[in-house]
């Protein structure tokens, strides 16, 4: 049996630069990875997607070319080519964290499946390992629902998805949230038809009603199709089509397409992780159970990342690292209890988000003010001819801290930080009323915005 002081299970967000903290303070390190090194965000997640996003982007001003004073002729896209530069981007990184990692002295990389065979030891590839401390960074993959049909009729995933160069005639989205919105208006602007299917009556559910309603008209203008309210869908083949059943409240109880995507959430992987040989406790859906400084219930166990229920994103699964590398080795006390919620969704224009949405601070009870600019009166955003959108923010009435902010518009996965920054310094709002900031930017209408201030209803 070979001994380490720490194991790590999976080569996510937290995985890596945790085996590097333990390799660099002289200890012996093995991480396992079963698959490709740097996971979801990597290999099917936000690099790629995000590459994508810019190939579209690219399409889409191009087709406006005569707005900007030039002609770019017949725009077409060659789907070979844009994969082409999406898997030299995303390859780089996944090189990038191999080579870091075997490049680590006192680390030990393996490459299968690990497991647990007691709360110390894990098998891999027949070989016993043990350590006192075993950190669990295992992610996620594509839900896959028990939907009717979807034993017979093929479907993409966004790893499936990753292997797409050819351009789907009609793509149909099962989904109408982060990742379904970020692919069906990819598609669209690479010249699919796409039709985006959801079950709730709102698109991204857990945004504000009008941040989800203004992202819709985003996206109709655009050529998307929605159908909404879709309570029970289903999936049928009908012959070189696929109908995709939606018992909507209104509309054909049937959408055909040509590929159907699903993008109905995610699922822990945690299943096949033998967790009963170490004890170690999961929610119903499979989530690591973790207190606040992300131990599982079995002392010299921790879980990071996705696979903890505590956050969906590649920040705060490196959020999730620094928390137990500072309580480690720092013996700072850092807790998950002490980060703001952030995220962004990677539409066009994209949507920074902090803080409560306007459910949260109505449910907290406490007396606020609200705000909302359009982005057609940012002068940056008229220059660059991106107008759609808008800036909204709400602030504690009496202690004049923010409370939450979405900003919809050229931009907004950037500005946004101006606020959360303000936030983390526990400083009012009027901080950004005194700053000077740079012309032409959406950021210098921050001021603006804030100082039209009225009751939050
Ligand atoms: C389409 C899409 C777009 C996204 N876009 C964004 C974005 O723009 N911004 C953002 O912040 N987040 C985004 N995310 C989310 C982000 O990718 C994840 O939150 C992030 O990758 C964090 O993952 P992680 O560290 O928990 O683990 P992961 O990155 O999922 O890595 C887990 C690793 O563990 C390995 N593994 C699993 N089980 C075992 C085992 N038993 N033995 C050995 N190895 C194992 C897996 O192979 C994998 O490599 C996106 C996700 C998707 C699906």
């Amino acid at each position: 049996m070979k001994h380490f002081d720490a194991i790590i299970i999976g080569t996510g967000q937290a995985g890596p630069s945790l085996a590097a903290r333990f390799a660099g303070a002289g200890k012996s390190v093995a991480i396992i990875e079963r698959h490709k090194f740097g996971g979801t965000c990597v290999n099917t997640g936000c690099i790629p997607t995000k590459t994508l996003v810019a190939s579209a982007y690219a399409a889409h001003v191009a087709r406006r070319g005569d707005e900007y004073g030039f002609a770019a002729g017949d725009v077409r896209v060659d789907m070979k080519r844009v994969k082409a530069r999406k898997d030299a981007v995303s390859g780089r990184s996944n090189k990038g964290v191999e080579e870091w990692l075997l490049g680590l002295e006192n680390c030990t990389v393996i490459q299968g499946h690990a497991r647990f065979q007691s709360p110390r030891t894990i098998v891999v590839n027949d070989e016993i390992l043990e350590a006192d401390k075993i950190f669990i960074n295992v992610g996620g993959r594509a839900s896959v629902p028990a939907m009717p049909g979807i034993p017979d009729v093929p479907f993409l995933t966004n790893s499936s998805m990753m292997e797409v160069d050819f351009l789907p005639e009609h793509l149909v989205v099962v989904g109408g949230s982060y990742v379904g919105l970020e692919f069906g208006q990819m598609y669209r602007r690479f010249g699919s038809e796409v039709t985006i299917v959801e079950k709730g009556p709102h698109l991204i559910g857990r945004e504000d009603e009008d941040v989800s309603q203004a992202v819709r008209e985003i996206l109709e203008a655009e050529g998307i199709r929605f159908r909404l309210n879709a309570k029970c869908i289903s999936l049928l083949k009908q012959g070189s089509q696929i109908g995709v059943g939606v018992d909507c409240e209104g509309g054909a109880p049937e959408v055909l397409g040509t590929h159907v995507l699903l993008a109905v959430g995610r699922t822990p992987n945690t299943h096949d992780l033998g967790l009963e040989r170490a004890g170690v406790t999961t929610d119903d859906r499979g989530y690591l159970l973790v207190d606040d400084q992300l131990q599982t219930n079995v002392p010299g166990i921790w879980a990071l990342g996705d696979c903890n229920g505590r956050g969906a994103f590649t920040h705060t699964s490196y959020n999730d690292y620094e928390i137990v590398a500072d309580n480690l080795f720092n013996a700072d006390h850092r807790r998950v209890s002490d980060r703001l919620t952030a995220y962004a969704l990677y539409t066009d224009p994209p949507l920074g988000r902090c803080g409560m949405t306007d459910a949260e601070i109505r449910k907290s009870g406490c007396r606020a003010l609200t705000t909302k600019y359009p982005m057609s009166r940012v002068s940056r955003a008229v220059e660059k001819g991106e107008t759609q959108g808008f800036m909204k923010i709400t602030v504690h009435a009496e202690t004049k801290q923010i409370l939450g902010a979405a900003i919809l518009g050229t931009g907004g996965d950037e500005v946004i930080h101006v606020l959360l920054d303000v936030m983390y310094a526990n400083a009012p709002y009027t901080v950004i009323q005194r700053a000077m900031h740079i012309h032409p930017t959406v950021a210098e209408y921050l001021p603006t915005v804030l100082s039209k201030l009225e009751p939050f209803v």
